[in-house]
Order: C-alpha cells, then structure tokens, then sequence
C-alpha cells in the first residue's frame, strides 16, 4: 500500500522574522508514518516545521513551511497512493499581506491584522479521489463530535479521526492520544488513551481491514 501523510503545524509569515502558527508537535502524523514503514508500505511524509527525526525508510520526505507549500506539495505527490491521511494542524488563516521588512513597534498602541482564508488541501482532494481514501483529522475543544461530523461530511472525506484537544492527557503536543474515528457510512470507533505510537498502529489496522487495502 502506498500512503501519503501530513503532519506538523504550518508557519504563515507575517514578515520576515515574525509567522503564525500553532502548538501541532507532528507526533502523530510522524507516528503514523512510522507505523505504515512497519507494515511494509511505500510512505510519503509531507511535514511543516517540526522537531523530529523523520523514520527511515521513507519513500519520499518533503518540508514545507506554509500552508500553501504544503498544498502543493500533497498536489504533487497523489500519484499511485492508496490512501492519504491528513494529520496536519494547517492554518485556517493567513496574513493578507507578507510585509517584507521588519513590522516596526514605534507609535503604535494597537496592531490589527488582516487574515485571509488559506486553501483547504483535504477538501481539495474529495473531487480527486477516484483511487484513493482520504482521512481527515479534527481537533476539536467542544461539541466535538456534532463538529467533526459536519467536517467530514463538509470536507467529503471517508472518515474523519476525531480528538479533543482541551484535554492535558492527549493530543496536542502529548505523547498520548485518545481518538474516535467517524466514518461517513455513520458508524464509529473509539481508541482508548494510549501513545500515538499505538493508536497509529491500531488506526491503519482498522483502515486496511475496513477499505479492504
Ligand atoms: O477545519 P479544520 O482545520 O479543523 O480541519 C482539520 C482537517 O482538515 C485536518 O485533517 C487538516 O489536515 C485538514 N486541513 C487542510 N487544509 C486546511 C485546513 C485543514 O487540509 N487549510
């Protein structure tokens, strides 16, 4: 099986020393990866600014930085996969403007910026997948459930990987996880509390034996 990942946090520049960002580790998008080399599958990691070590035996590893590299980079490498798992935390803004030197401080008592919205890459692939499944991720802090659902139906995935970030025991940063996968046929499967080694493991399980891959 060929599978394609996505993982870490994007940066969107504000100007050349300054970018928006997010607290994604890319653990689980890096353990993912890891857990489908140990299967035995050809792997591409599209990661943004992280501090791992990518797993060897990658078959293809690309760092990108923006939210807009990294939809190029997913663009360009959906030939021969099987399955693409966006795990990535990818701005949903960002700035309207890169100012190319230095935002000064002097004289301002406020800054407002203007943000724009960023191309969404797993609602780019829904028209696309003819050959391939495609699994979203949700970090969600309330309702999450009723959220994530409108997600994957919004975003046309086959099944959306749901956590909740408002917990200290998982997700974010942590080395832990604790998800339940919607899938759009409505049924769903909870993975009890354990590290993200072991929930990626268990994950690709049930998506190999459910999509028959
Ligand atoms: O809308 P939200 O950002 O919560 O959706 C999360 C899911 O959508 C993740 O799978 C993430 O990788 C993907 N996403 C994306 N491109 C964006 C925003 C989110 O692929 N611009």
């Amino acid at each position: 099986m060929h599978v394609l990942i996505t993982a870490g946090p994007t940066h969107e520049p504000l100007d050349p020393v300054r970018f928006l960002g997010n607290r994604s580790s890319g653990k689980m998008g890096y353990a993912l990866a890891a857990a489908a080399l140990a299967r035995g599958d050809t792997v591409t990691l599209i990661s943004g600014p992280v501090c791992l070590t990518p797993p060897p035996g990658l078959s293809k590893f690309v760092r990108v930085t923006t939210s807009d590299e990294m939809f190029e980079a997913v663009h360009a490498h959906l030939e021969h996969i099987d399955l693409a798992i966006l795990c990535a935390a990818v701005a949903d803004f960002k700035p309207a403007q890169f100012a190319p030197q230095k935002i000064k401080k002097s004289g301002r008592a406020t800054l407002t910026l203007e943000l724009v919205s960023t191309r969404d890459i797993l609602a780019s692939l829904a028209p696309l997948k003819k050959n391939f499944r495609v699994i979203g991720f949700a970090a969600e802090t309330n309702d999450v459930s009723a959220h994530a659902r409108e997600k994957l139906s919004r975003k046309g995935c086959d099944a959306i990987v749901l956590n909740d970030v408002s917990r200290m025991d998982a997700g974010f940063a942590s080395d832990n996880n604790e998800v339940t996968v919607l899938f759009r046929e409505g049924d769903e499967v909870s993975f009890t509390n354990a590290p993200k080694t072991q929930i990626a493991t268990q994950l690709l399980a049930l998506l190999v034996a459910r999509y028959k891959m």
